[in-house]
C-alpha cells in the first residue's frame, strides 16, 4: 500500500464549532488538511449531564465528522482521557507542523487552547464579534440591551426602512404580553426524526450517571435537520411567536418558541440565516410585524448581547455575587419530586423530558426562585449549563448572574427580576393545580414565591430603597400590616426549600 504523504496542517474542531463555514476549513484543501475531533472522557463524566444534551453534542460531532469524510477530509476522531491528552496523542501520531482552531466559546477553553499551542483564527459565529461589542460597550455610560439592539438594527438593516424602524418602533414588546388565560388551546407540534445508526450508537455509549429522558428525535443532530427545523419554525410557528412568548402552559412544552438555540449554539445554524429568514417572512406578509420583531430581538439583540457581555466582563464575572447569596442549590432542581410548587414542577418536568424550559420558565421560575431564596448564583448557572439542551457557560453566566439573580449588581439589567405568585398566576396555568394560593403570603397555603418576594426585599431593603424601578416595592413592604408574620413565615419556607419539602 502506498504510504500517505505527510499532511502538515491539522484543524481542530470543537464540539460546539460544527460550523457550515468553519474558518479553518472554508478554504482548506482536503489533501493538505487533517481534521482532529476529540471526545473527552473528563468532559463526559466530569458532570451529571442531561442525557439529551450529551447525546446531541456527541451525535452532532460524529455526523459532522462523517460529512467531512464524505468531502474527502481525513478525520482523526478520537476518544481520550482528556482534551489535552487527545491533542498530545494526535501530535505524537501525526506530527503536524501546525494545529489551527477557531476562537472557542469560553474563557477556559481559550486559555487551554493557547496553552496547548493551538493557533486561533477569528470566528464570526455571531453577527457582532466580541471585540466589536467591546468597542461599542466602552462608549456606553451603562450597558443596556435596547441600545445594543438599536445599534445592530441600524448596522444590519433588518426590519428597517432606511434609518427608521419599520412600524415606527424598534420594539413591539408591549404587544407580546398576553396572559395565559387568553392562550390558544392548540400549539405547533415540534418536528421529530427517527434516530439513525449514529444516533443509536451514541445513545448506547452515554455515561450511566447522565439524567433525563432518552432522546426522542426532537433535537436534530445534523445541519440538514437543523435547516428543516428553521423552515418549520418560519412557516408554522413564527406567526404566533409574539403575543404569548411569556406564557407558561402545561399543555405545550414548546408553544411558539423557536427551539433553534441548540443549533445556533453548536454552529449547525448561523444567526444570519435565522435573521434573514425572519425578515423574508415578514416581507412576504406571512408573519405580523410584532412576531417578526420579537423573534429578531431575541437573535440579533439578546443572544448577541449576551455573547458580547460574556467576553466584555471577563472571567472574573463568574464569581459575581453582589447580593451575597450563599444558600446551596435547592434539592428540588436535581430531584423534582422534592417540591409541591406546581409551576416549578411543570418546568422541571419539561427539563426532564426535553432538556428544555423556555426563557420565562428559566428567568421567572427557576431563576426567580433562586434569587428570592438567595441561592449561590454560580451553582444555578452550572445546573442550567448541564441540564439544558442549549447550555453553555457564555449563555448562562450573563443570563443567570446578570439577569436572573442580579449577582452582578445591575451591570447588565436595570432591576432584579423578582416576582411573586401574582405574576406567575397571570402568565401560567399552574396555580389552579397547585396546593398553594398565589395571593396568600402567610399560612400553610401561602405561595412560596409570594412570601419570599417580600422577604427578599426585606433582606435587601437598604440596597433597593432608592432604586428607581423597585423602590415602590420597598415602600410597599413597609406598609404591609402582616410584615412580621410574612417574614417569619419566609424563614419557615426557606428551611423547607433547603430540606426539599416545600
Ligand atoms: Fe407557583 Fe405559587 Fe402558583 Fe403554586 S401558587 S403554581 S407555587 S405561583
Amino acid at each position: 500500500m502506498a504510504k500517505r504523504a505527510h499532511i502538515p496542517k491539522s484543524v481542530l474542531i470543537l464540539g460546539d464549532q460544527l460550523d457550515h463555514e468553519h474558518p479553518a476549513l472554508v478554504r482548506a484543501q482536503a489533501a493538505q488538511t487533517r481534521v482532529l475531533m476529540i471526545e473527552s472522557e473528563a468532559f463526559l463524566s466530569g458532570r451529571r449531564w442531561h442525557r439529551q444534551r450529551l447525546h446531541l453534542v456527541l451525535s452532532a460531532m460524529r455526523h459532522y465528522a462523517a460529512e467531512l469524510r464524505a468531502q474527502g477530509f481525513e478525520v482523526d476522531y478520537r476518544r481520550a482521557a482528556s482534551f489535552g491528552a487527545g491533542l498530545a496523542e494526535h501530535r505524537k501520531q501525526f506530527k503536524p507542523e501546525r494545529i489551527l482552531g477557531a476562537e472557542p466559546m469560553s474563557h477556559g477553553m481559550r486559555r487551554a487552547l493557547l496553552t496547548l499551542g493551538v493557533e486561533l483564527l477569528r470566528h464570526d459565529r455571531f453577527m457582532c464579534h466580541y471585540s466589536d461589542f467591546s468597542v461599542w460597550a466602552k462608549r456606553q455610560r451603562v450597558l443596556r440591551m435596547d441600545a445594543f439592539y438599536r445599534m445592530r438594527r441600524h448596522a444590519t438593516g433588518y426590519l428597517m426602512d432606511a434609518d427608521k424602524p419599520i412600524g415606527g418602533a424598534f420594539s413591539f414588546d408591549t404587544e407580546n404580553r398576553e396572559p395565559a388565560s387568553r392562550a390558544p388551546a392548540r400549539w405547533p407540534v415540534a418536528l421529530r426524526d427517527d434516530l439513525d445508526a449514529i444516533d443509536e450508537a451514541v445513545l448506547r455509549e452515554l455515561p450511566t450517571q447522565a439524567f433525563g429522558a432518552e432522546p426522542d428525535g426532537a433535537w436534530a443532530t445534523t445541519r440538514k435537520g437543523a435547516l428543516r427545523r428553521l423552515a418549520h419554525f418560519i412557516s408554522h410557528t413564527l406567526p404566533g411567536f409574539g403575543p404569548y412568548q411569556d406564557v407558561m402552559l402545561q399543555r405545550s412544552w414548546n408553544m411558539s418558541h423557536s427551539l433553534l438555540s441548540p443549533y445556533l449554539n453548536l454552529g449547525l445554524l448561523h444567526p444570519r440565516e435565522v435573521c434573514d429568514a425572519i425578515a423574508v417572512a415578514y416581507e412576504n406578509g406571512s408573519v405580523p410585524l410584532a412576531s417578526a420583531e420579537g423573534c429578531l430581538r431575541q437573535i440579533l439583540g439578546w443572544r448577541e448581547y449576551i455573547w458580547g457581555t460574556y467576553w466584555h466582563f471577563g472571567v472574573e464575572y463568574g464569581s459575581s455575587n453582589t447580593l451575597q447569596a450563599e444558600r446551596p442549590l435547592l434539592p428540588l432542581y436535581e430531584d423534582p419530586g422534592r417540591t409541591r410548587m406546581q409551576c416549578v414542577k411543570d418546568a422541571l418536568k419539561s427539563i426532564e423530558e426535553h432538556a428544555y424550559a423556555h426563557h420565562i420558565q428559566r428567568l421567572m421560575l427557576l431563576g426567580n426562585l433562586s434569587l428570592l431564596a438567595g441561592v449561590r448564583p454560580l451553582e444555578l448557572a452550572r445546573y442550567m449549563q448541564v441540564s439544558f439542551i442549549d447550555g453553555g457557560e457564555w449563555v448562562m453566566w450573563p443570563n443567570v448572574l446578570g439577569m436572573a439573580t442580579y449577582a452582578d449588581g445591575g451591570r447588565m439589567s436595570t432591576k432584579p427580576y423578582a416576582a411573586g405568585g401574582a405574576y406567575i398566576h397571570r402568565m401560567s396555568d399552574a396555580c389552579g393545580r397547585c396546593v398553594y394560593r398565589p395571593g396568600e403570603r402567610v399560612g400553610e397555603r401561602a405561595c412560596p414565591f409570594t412570601t419570599l418576594y417580600w422577604s427578599f426585599f426585606a433582606r435587601h431593603r437598604q440596597r433597593f430603597a432608592d432604586h428607581p424601578r423597585v423602590r415602590n416595592i420597598v415602600r410597599g413592604l413597609e406598609r404591609l400590616k402582616d410584615q412580621h408574620e410574612t417574614l417569619a413565615h419566609a424563614e419557615h419556607v426557606l428551611k423547607g426549600l433547603s430540606e426539599g419539602t416545600v
